[in-house]
């Protein structure tokens, strides 16, 4: 979903979030790299200066697996939002974001337009977790058992992986 910044009213515009609207689920399972489970919420884009802010709030579980045990999780994400954007002239860029604040989240507009799709998805990246592990924060475990690593290591003593022999060939190379 694209806003022509130049068709914004002063007081901007509502976009409601739901699962329903594919332009939003497919931004947050692109960000999240999982099915949605839920999504809503509510951002108001308006016009400052020769940008956009984009403000409100946002929340999304997605299904993904625990990095440490592999089972189903839930991740459930949400907040605040408060991303400003700016027109894009390349050139200008390195000068304009070394004159703003170190911690201001930032976008850019594409030939005057703010794609909506990308302040989601630019959201949800900014709130994930690096590591997903069961019960830690925001992500809830989907099944029965506990977090424990799936196989042991084979031991020692047997033949490598002959996938490991071959990347040795190439790493040589
Ligand atoms: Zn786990």
């Amino acid at each position: 979903m694209r806003i022509r910044v130049a068709d914004l009213d002063p007081q901007g515009v509502q976009v409601a979030l739901d699962a329903g609207a594919a332009w939003a689920r497919e931004a947050v399972e692109g960000a999240l790299d999982g099915p949605v489970l839920a999504l809503d919420g509510l951002l108001t884009v308006r016009p400052v200066g020769p940008g956009v802010v984009a403000q409100g709030h946002a929340r999304a579980s997605v299904e993904r697996s625990c990095d440490r045990c592999l089972a189903a999780v839930r991740l459930d994400l949400g907040g605040e939002v408060d991303l400003y954007f700016q027109p894009s002239p390349p050139v200008a860029v390195e000068r304009e974001v070394a004159l703003l604040p170190d911690d201001l989240d930032l976008g850019f507009l594409e030939d005057g337009e703010l794609d909506l799709g990308a302040v989601v998805a630019e959201f949800f990246l900014l709130e994930a977790p690096a590591v997903l592990r069961c019960g830690e924060g925001s992500v809830a475990r989907l099944e029965e058992g506990t977090c424990t690593p799936p196989a042991a290591a084979p031991p020692a003593d047997q033949e490598p992986d002959p996938r490991f022999a071959a990347l040795k060939a190439f790493k040589s190379r």
